[in-house]
């Protein structure tokens, strides 16, 4: 059965910045559903601007995994939406938080740290190494891969320790990055991929595309028992 994605976007940038509006004239979030679509995956997107930012209850039980992309309204997401997103990843769906979604509330929230880190504006170049040789997040992806123009993001990068790290970045101006970050938490994935600043064209780059396409696939709920917690009665009898 095919993976079922949300895409969604805050969608405000491509409306009122016309250098971005050239770039992703319909927004990011559609050319990202291309991209899952074209991969064979179901998707659907969502804005910030829909009622219950469109991930009303029925949208959010059947996503198997959300797709997050804002910057600059994150105060405007409401904190009960940010609720239901959370409860759905505890049960089991998965999200992928892209480049400014960092600091999200929904990423933070579920990192419980500030999610803080390093930035500079000035277009320099990024190579991105895969480090976690044979994860089905970089399946298909050389060893190394470069962004002609990127926003640089650096360390130190105030996130709990990842319980993987599949992809680090290095910037023409020196720093470096965890670019590539893997969480579980409750039931669910969460991945953490760094690029996609919106005045560049990152989103229809081939490989850029490829990992947010695997990060889906892996992120996607799996059929394992879920948690039990509190008191208990013994399977066998005690003496
Ligand atoms: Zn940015």
């Amino acid at each position: 059965m095919s993976v079922s994605v949300t895409v969604w976007n805050e969608f405000r940038h491509e409306k009122k910045v016309e250098a971005i509006a050239k770039i992703y004239p319909e927004g990011i979030h559609t050319v990202i559903a291309n991209g899952l679509n074209e991969a064979g995956l179901d998707v659907r997107t969502a804005t910030l601007d829909e009622p219950e930012h469109g991930l009303t209850k029925e949208v959010l039980n059947k996503t198997d995994v959300l797709i997050w992309w804002g910057h600059a309204a994150h105060g405007e997401v409401s904190d009960e939406i940010v609720e239901r997103v959370y409860g759905r990843v505890m049960d089991g769906m998965g999200l992928i938080c892209l480049h400014s979604a960092h600091y999200s509330k929904i990423f933070k929230k579920c990192m419980g740290t500030t999610c803080n880190l390093k930035w500079r504006e000035a277009g320099e170049k990024e190579r991105l190494w895969v480090i976690s040789h044979g994860h089905p997040i970089v399946d298909g992806i050389p060893e190394y891969f470069e962004i002609p123009q990127a926003e640089m993001y650096g360390e130190c990068f105030d996130i709990p320790e990842p319980d993987e790290l599949v992809l680090i970045s290095w910037f023409a101006g020196g720093e470096v990055f965890r670019s590539g970050c893997c969480f579980h938490r409750g039931k669910g994935r969460i991945f953490y991929f760094r690029p996609g600043h919106e005045t560049y064209p990152i989103y229809y780059q081939a490989e850029v595309m490829k990992i947010i396409t695997n990060a889906a696939k892996w992120a996607a709920p799996g059929s394992g028992p879920a948690p039990v917690f509190g008191n208990r009665q013994p399977l066998e009898k005690l003496e």
